[in-house]
């Protein structure tokens, strides 16, 4: 089977995001209860995780990097011990004022990712809350998902009448069983 995989966003996607706090701590990390199914639903399909995260507070010194790595070690053993694997996790630590090249929307992270864990962009699908997602799917001509949790409500005005995302899903466990239905159809 040819290999496929998925760009996750982690913050308002996989985990809850309250608005004013900055997760710092690993034990704060808390999933939205229908991502497992939904990761499942999609591994099922063939596909791979990568997790793509824009983590400005390390530049703004709210954490730092080793914090962030306990915290993503958390998040991959609850993702394991609910039978899930992700190929890897990505972060930009940048704040936007860096102008680096790495912060979604821009490409810099996922090529990277694509490069390093040698994934086809072909079969890819973008994930998240923000429309800076929805870009990165733009900037990488791959379709995105907007998700209404997280951020995703407030979101859509920001597009205007310009490029959307592919699908607006309730949750990601509605994004998942979206791509199911695409698959079936034959798209991607
Ligand atoms: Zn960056």
């Amino acid at each position: 089977m040819q290999k496929k995989f998925i760009f996750l966003d982690r913050d308002g996607t996989l985990i809850y995001d309250r608005p004013g706090h900055y997760l710092t701590r690993p034990e704060k990390l808390r999933f939205y209860k229908s991502a497992f199914k939904a990761l499942r639903i999609l591994s099922a399909e063939g596909y791979q995780f990568v997790i793509l995260t824009n983590q400005s507070g390390i530049a703004r010194r709210w954490l730092t990097e080793r914090t962030l790595d306990r915290i993503h070690g958390k998040l991959l053993q609850t993702l394991k011990k609910n039978r899930i694997s992700v190929a890897g996790i990505y972060y930009c630590p940048h704040a936007p004022e860096d102008r680096c090249r790495c912060r979604k929307p821009k490409t810099a992270l996922a090529r990277r990712a694509v490069r390093e864990l040698r994934l086809p962009l072909k079969n890819a699908y973008v994930i998240g809350d923000k429309k800076a997602d929805v870009d990165l799917g733009r900037n990488l001509r791959i379709p995105s998902i907007l998700l209404k949790t997280g951020h995703g409500k407030s979101q859509i005005q920001k597009f205007g009448d310009k490029i959307m995302p592919a699908y607006r899903a309730r949750n990601l466990l509605r994004a998942a069983r979206w791509i199911v239905r695409q698959q079936a159809k034959g798209k991607q």
